[in-house]
């Protein structure tokens, strides 16, 4: 079965002339990234936020394929404790949600680990880069092993430089721990470095069409 699968999906903001969506489908697989790109304004963040389930909808489905799937947002800014340490806002992560089952301490320092975090483990995060703290973003997320991570565009806050490195770290980790990614960007760089497939997003109808770029695998 398919992580995700979005079946006529409509929307309409109140007080709004035109719908946001107007009957958009689409299937995510397991373990691929699909990279969301068109132009401000086409719609990308209400899907994003209708599948994540903060927009209520006026039609459509949205099915996953695990009955008690987990779902985990990152978003452009990062949204964390500034004051706090690296540490504990990947922490909080796993515990200041429903699925706390699937959180535990030793993920913590994992995640540390894997995200190459582990110097600045008891940094407050207000002491960090641009591009750490948003690695620290993406940890949080990962604290409650989701099935699926929706990222809406995580990068474009940062400077060219550090954005061009976080997709690639991202690209590694997304390999690595073989994760499903819901990725919506206005960027046709960070399309193609990390999606498996790609979906251009033409309006309220959704996509006008998806394909899967050429990607040999090697950095
Ligand atoms: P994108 O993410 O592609 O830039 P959005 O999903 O943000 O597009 O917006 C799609 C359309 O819905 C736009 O016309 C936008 O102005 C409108 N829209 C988005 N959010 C709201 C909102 N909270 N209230 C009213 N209209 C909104
Ligand atoms: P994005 O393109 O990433 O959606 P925007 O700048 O379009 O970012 O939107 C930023 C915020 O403003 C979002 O929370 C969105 O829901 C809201 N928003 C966008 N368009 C409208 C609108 N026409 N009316 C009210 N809120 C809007």
């Amino acid at each position: 079965r398919p992580a995700l699968t979005v079946r006529g999906v409509r929307k309409t903001y109140p007080g709004a002339g035109a719908p946001a969506l107007d009957g958009v489908d689409l299937t995510l697989h397991n373990g691929e990234t699909l990279a969301v790109l068109g132009p401000s304004g086409s719609g990308k963040s209400t899907l994003l936020r209708a599948i994540a389930g903060l927009e209520p909808l006026d039609g459509g489905t949205i099915e996953f394929g695990n009955h008690d799937e987990r779902l985990a947002v990152v978003f452009q800014a990062p949204g964390l404790f500034p004051w706090l340490s690296v540490r504990q806002n990947i922490a909080l992560g796993g515990k200041y949600r429903r699925n706390r089952d699937r959180f535990d301490e030793s993920r913590v320092e994992e995640l540390l680990e894997i995200l190459g975090l582990t110097p600045w483990a008891n940094t407050p995060v207000q002491e960090l880069s641009g591009g750490q703290a948003q690695r620290v973003s993406v940890g949080r997320a990962l604290a409650v092993r989701p099935d699926v991570l929706l990222l809406d565009e995580p990068f474009s806050a940062l400077d060219p430089a550090t954005r061009g490195d976080l997709q690639l770290w991202l690209r590694d980790l997304a390999t690595e721990l073989d994760l499903t990614i819901f990725l919506v960007t206005h960027d046709v760089e960070e399309a193609l470095t990390l999606g498996d497939r790609i979906g251009f997003f033409a309006g309220p109808r959704g996509f006008s069409q998806q394909w899967i770029p050429a990607r040999d695998g090697t950095t």
